[in-house]
């Protein structure tokens, strides 16, 4: 048990956590890499760890929780390879994680937090309301399942499931820090995205990380009152903040930020809105995602008509801002991130 009396899984442990079970139990150092070793080859029970001798592996079943996520659900895709899992985590709360399989790589969007604290009106992760942060372990495991459940390497993580990734700022950076580890994953940090709704301090500390990861700010308008409708949090941070700590994070890290823009019928769709938005990326070294909207139940916004979606494309690409139009993936499949999830809340 740790502080705050949760039971940890095995992904919950780093090399200084096992440091301190080695000396607890008297297992040589080499166990400690041995240990790291079965993290990244994704094991998910101690039965698999073939060089670790028996009395050790009741000990870690003994300290903890296995599996680290149980499988609730899978939805598969039956046009594109794609895969929705639901996951129960040791306390019973339930998160999802997208599997994607793409000619580049395997990537996995996976989930931060239990919830989000951020409300933005047309989110159906933000509709059940906020339960926990994630631990860096618990992120982790995410991937682990995946590639496992999959015989899979995963090569890309997104950042953009459910939950404020930089809400949850120390473990986000820790879970970072593992990925890319030279004890485990080994993971290409320009293979990360992290997606924020624009929480301009920690964007600030994330510059000064200087990790290589993609960051995408979701603006959804370039006006201050729609961007207020859309998303509350906008009223603590104006859009002015957010495009200047954009720049900042581009000079301290060298990254293009990614500007995410979903697309609502009418209401940030139109020419003007996209003429607006041009004005305020002009010249800047930005890639603008166009998101046409999946359907929330209970959400007011509907998606754009696609006459729309690319005539604001062409208004962008005639102002020299790069952007290009992104379908979210899984479109057969509950798309909307956190879908899936509500749906399970709701008839449980
Ligand atoms: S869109 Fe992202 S930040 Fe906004 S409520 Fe949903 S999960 Fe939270």
């Amino acid at each position: 048990m740790n502080k705050q009396n949760k039971p940890r899984i095995f992904y919950d442990y780093d090399y200084p956590d096992l440091e301190i079970l080695a000396e607890k139990y008297n297992w040589p150092k080499f166990r400690i890499k041995q240990l790291l070793e079965w993290q990244a080859k994704s094991i998910q029970s101690t039965s698999g760890m073939t060089n670790i001798p028996k009395d050790m592996r009741i000990v870690l079943e003994r300290e903890m929780v296995w599996p680290a996520l149980k499988i609730v659900k899978i939805e598969r895709s039956k046009v594109e390879p794609v895969n929705k899992y639901l996951f129960e985590l040791s306390d019973g709360n339930i998160i999802e994680t997208v599997s994607m399989h793409y000619n580049y790589g395997h990537s996995v969007c996976l989930t931060t937090q239990v919830g989000c604290k951020m409300g933005c009106g047309f989110c159906a992760s933000a509709k059940p309301g906020f339960k926990r942060n994630l631990t860096a372990g618990e992120m982790l495991a995410q991937i682990t399942m995946i590639s496992h459940m999959e015989q899979s390497h995963i090569s890309h993580a997104v950042l953009m499931g459910i939950g404020e990734a930089l809400d949850n700022y120390d473990q986000t950076i820790k879970f970072l820090n593992r990925l890319r580890s030279k004890f485990g994953f080994t993971m290409s940090m320009r293979n990360i995205t992290l997606s924020t709704c624009g929480l301009v301090p920690q964007i600030k500390k994330l510059a000064k990380e200087h990790l290589p990861i993609t960051l995408a700010i979701s603006l959804h308008s370039a006006d201050q009152a729609i961007r207020n409708m859309l998303m509350p949090i906008s009223k603590h941070y104006p859009i002015e903040e957010i495009v200047q700590v954009a720049d900042y994070y581009f000079a301290e890290t060298g990254r293009r930020v990614t500007y995410e823009y979903t697309l609502f019928d009418r209401i940030n769709d139109q020419p003007a809105h996209a003429e607006q938005l041009a004005k305020l990326l002009k010249g800047k070294p930005v890639h603008v995602n166009l998101i046409p909207a999946n359907e929330v139940a209970d959400s007011i916004w509907t998606g754009s008509a696609k006459d729309a979606i690319n005539n604001f494309l062409l208004i962008l690409n005639k102002n020299k801002i790069n952007a290009t139009i992104r379908y979210s993936a899984g479109q057969d499949i509950t798309a909307a991130c956190g879908q899936l999830r509500r749906q399970n809340i709701q008839n449980n």
